[in-house]
């Protein structure tokens, strides 16, 4: 056992031999006086730079940045490891200090960047010796023309410890000092609103809807703190984009995830359009639990009991194969993960929770790590984190600051990744139960990610438009919310009357405006990827690739163009609902 356990933590060795390595304490001091040497030959001096100049610059930044980048993700894996590890601990504060100071300290570069007269701005763009940082240097401005002189913007920051930001520490406070008494299996327990949440899988529809409907009480019962947070969230919004000149309510969400306005909203239209999939899908999930109609608590009720576990190496096996069907380089980049100790498998107290992948530079390998316990999600997230370490090799083409691709393309390989396990495992099974419960646990999750991001969308566009005409009571919140849901449902679902309040605890809506979308974008360009592959077959496997290869080198529309994707067109939308529409014939096939 004790083998097993040894080879299942991750080898960082690579990296650092250990943490008392002189290499260790080496890179961090000459990390430092290469920022300081950086700071010095450069400060005050970015406008003056010819191309060739600011090349070299870059060039340089890149090299500094990746040696500031190794002792610091050293340290992170460490912590995450072991976070009980008094060394560890001291390890990883120091490390995010010094982080800090040297960002700090470089900053500069950025804001100088950023405030280039436009003229000498395009010179320096459409200069041939600048190509390859061309988007790097297009992404640095798109907020120039946002931004306010910067004692404005120190004072909008400053106040709003005690404005909006105050509003949103409330929202958090309040949310989660909650404390349900919840009765279950005849003994009275306290539990979180996470632990409610989680009997949403409850296979009693009586206490699914009876843990929904305690979880959703609180937050009526605070209705006075929930409406002043969300209508004040919304003011300080429509002030923010009026003295920034936005032009809609999304429009800096759209800036920052590099998407154009029109994408975006054909994207939802295409979604809208349907709805009527997930309606279908609704239906037979009823006739499954053998219910006239689904209410709203019974969506992710466990279909057929399937329990199947999986030892490590099984799930191994698995990925390794559904990743080796599109492509034998995949299967071997995903397999070093396992023959050089890049993966840290089983939980154990003190480790971080959930998983992750973490790229650290084009240079040096990823890491990836898990809290393995044997179910399905877990191969799952096995094949999930895996799609990243294997986007994270393939960038490594890039230079540092191409190498992180762009926020909307990120979980591009990880969904994708996902999608050839649950294709391999439909294809590998007979036993027609295992089958059900497996395709729809995955229409489920594509519903939520797809449909439902794009109902809260819809909410929230309405709530902020609503909002500019004035203040708005909890009453027409809820009923806003009511009627977005009512859209996707129709008749095919019936709400249970407390998700009058089910805005309220959307953190999204308070924390990161207009995020959901990105999900709904991102889940559905996997699924149109993969509608492409299944109909174009082999000469998809190069087009895929190079998009990975890309990394973050150009905007995400740049970069899935070669491939001949292009996001304003509804068609391509469409194909990735075709997919789901493929998987929902496929379960009434065994249904
Ligand atoms: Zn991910």
């Amino acid at each position: 056992m004790g083998n097993v356990l040894e080879s299942a933590r991750w080898n960082t060795a690579p990296l650092y031999a250990s943490m008392v390595a002189p290499e260790l304490e080496a890179d961090f001091s000459m990390g430092a006086s290469m920022t300081d040497g950086f700071h010095e030959k450069y400060f005050g001096k970015v406008a003056s730079l010819s191309a060739k100049q600011l090349k070299e610059a870059l060039v340089e930044m890149e090299r500094l940045q990746e040696s500031l980048v190794k002792p610091q993700t050293f340290a992170y894996l460490l912590f995450a490891a072991d976070s009980e590890d008094t060394a560890n601990k001291k390890l990883s504060q120091r490390a995010m200090e010094f982080g800090n100071r040297m960002s700090q300290e470089l900053l500069f570069f950025d804001l100088e960047l950023i405030a280039l007269d436009d003229a000498r701005y395009r010179e320096l763009i459409d200069d041939a010796s600048l190509a390859s940082y061309r988007h790097y240097l297009e992404s640095l401005r798109r907020y120039k023309s946002h931004t306010l002189p910067e004692r404005e913007e120190r004072l909008i920051k400053e106040k709003s410890l005690t404005g909006v930001e105050a509003f949103t520490r409330l929202f958090d406070e309040i949310s989660s000092s909650f404390r349900y008494d919840f009765e279950l299996d005849g003994e009275k327990q306290e539990m979180t609103g996470e632990e409610l949440l989680g009997l949403l899988h409850h296979p009693d529809s009586c206490v699914r809807e009876r843990a929904f409907t305690t979880f959703l009480s609180k937050y009526e019962e605070q209705s006075i703190a929930f409406g002043a947070i969300f209508n004040n969230a919304a003011l300080d919004h429509s002030q923010d984009l009026e003295l920034r000149n936005y032009p809609d309510v999304m429009g800096p969400t759209h800036l920052a995830n590099e998407l154009a306005p029109e994408a975006v909203e054909g994207l939802m239209k295409v979604s809208e359009n349907n709805y009527h999939l997930a309606r279908h899908y609704f239906q037979l999930k009823a006739r499954l639990l053998g219910l006239p109609k689904l209410k709203n608590t019974d969506i992710y009720a466990p279909a057929l009991g399937s329990d199947r576990r999986y030892t490590f190496n099984k799930a191994k096996e698995l990925v390794l194969e559904a990743y080796g069907l599109f492509s034998q380089d995949f299967r071997e980049i995903i397999g070093s993960f396992f023959s050089e100790h890049r993966i840290d498998v089983l939980p154990r107290p003190g480790k971080s929770g959930g998983a992750f992948c973490m790229g650290i530079s084009p240079s040096l390998p990823p890491f990836v790590l898990l809290n393995y316990t044997g179910n399905l999600r877990d191969v799952a997230t096995l094949a999930h984190e895996l799609g990243h370490g294997l986007h994270f090799v393939l960038s490594q083409r890039q230079s540092m600051l191409n190498y992180h691709s762009s926020f909307p393309l990120a979980e591009t390989a990880s969904v994708f990744g996902e999608m050839l396990l649950t294709r391999l495992l439909l294809q590998r099974e007979s036993d027609p139960k295992f089958k059900i419960s497996l395709l729809c646990a995955k229409i489920e999750d594509i519903i939520a990610t797809t449909f439902r991001q794009v109902v809260l969308t819809r909410f929230e566009e309405r709530f902020h438009l609503e909002r500019k005409q004035g203040l708005l009571s909890t009453e027409d919140i809820c009923s806003f919310w009511w009627e977005e849901n009512a859209r996707l449902y129709g008749d095919s679902v019936a709400m249970i009357e407390p998700y009058r309040w089910g805005w309220s605890y959307i953190s999204h809506f308070i924390h990161s405006r207009f995020y959901c979308y990105s999900y709904t974008f991102a889940e559905l360009l996997v699924l149109s990827l993969f509608n492409k592959y299944l109909k174009e077959g082999e000469t998809f496997v190069p087009k895929y690739i190079h998009i990975l290869e890309s990394g973050g080198s150009r905007a995400p529309a740049d970069t899935v163009r070669p491939a001949g994707i292009n996001f304003n067109d509804p068609g391509f939308w469409q194909e990735g609902y075709d997919f789901l529409q493929g998987l929902v014939e496929e379960l009434e096939s065994y249904v």
